[in-house]
């Protein structure tokens, strides 16, 4: 038998508070700023890895107009945490396969961006960059979009955070 219900009118509990909840020292401001300068940072660097699921890969094979088989056939590679789509070394990092320096000049941008993955549309959002204020700073030094721009709101991070990330 499921355990009973409770009264749709319980109050509902709240998440634990953290660091982000707090009015910043300077502004008063609670939750985070984030507006991206397209640098590309983020989409290059050490070799990595971006994981996709399978709906997501059909949609990107969709996007390319190739089949799913020769999109994970080309575009894509095994490694120790599921199949990724490949970085190739420019010289300047290793940038995703999909990272276009090209079509605008002096930035970066993601050929693919409306159907990129999900551990892409959550950046920066990620626990490993939300564990404390310190280390959101330390990440300013890969991602210079940071603190600056768009306000999000906790329950915005929260909700963003939530779409999970390969490095919680
Ligand atoms: S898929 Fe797009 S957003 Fe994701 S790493 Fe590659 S270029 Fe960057
Ligand atoms: S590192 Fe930050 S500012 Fe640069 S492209 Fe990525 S999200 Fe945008």
């Amino acid at each position: 038998m499921p355990p009973p219900r409770p009264p749709t009118d319980a109050p509902s509990e709240s998440p634990p508070r953290e660091w982000f909840d707090e009015p910043d020292r300077d502004t008063g401001e609670t939750g985070l700023r984030f507006g991206c300068t397209l640098c590309g940072n983020c989409c290059s660097g050490p070799p990595g890895y971006v994981l996709f699921t399978e709906a997501e890969g059909r949609a990107i094979a969709g996007r390319l107009g190739i089949t799913e088989a020769e999109f994970l056939e080309r575009f894509t590679e095994d490694t120790h945490h599921g199949r990724s789509i490949i970085d190739i070394d420019t010289g300047r990092g290793y940038d995703c396969v999909f990272l276009d320096r090209t079509t605008m000049p002096g930035k970066a941008v993601c050929s693919i961006y409306e159907d990129r993955p999900e551990q892409c549309r959550t950046w920066p959002f990620w626990n490993k960059l939300l564990r404390s204020r310190d280390d959101w700073v330390r990440a300013k030094a890969t991602c210079p979009g940071l603190d600056q721009g768009r306000h999000y709101t906790p329950v915005e991070i929260r909700v963003i955070r939530s779409g999970g990330t390969p490095d919680d």
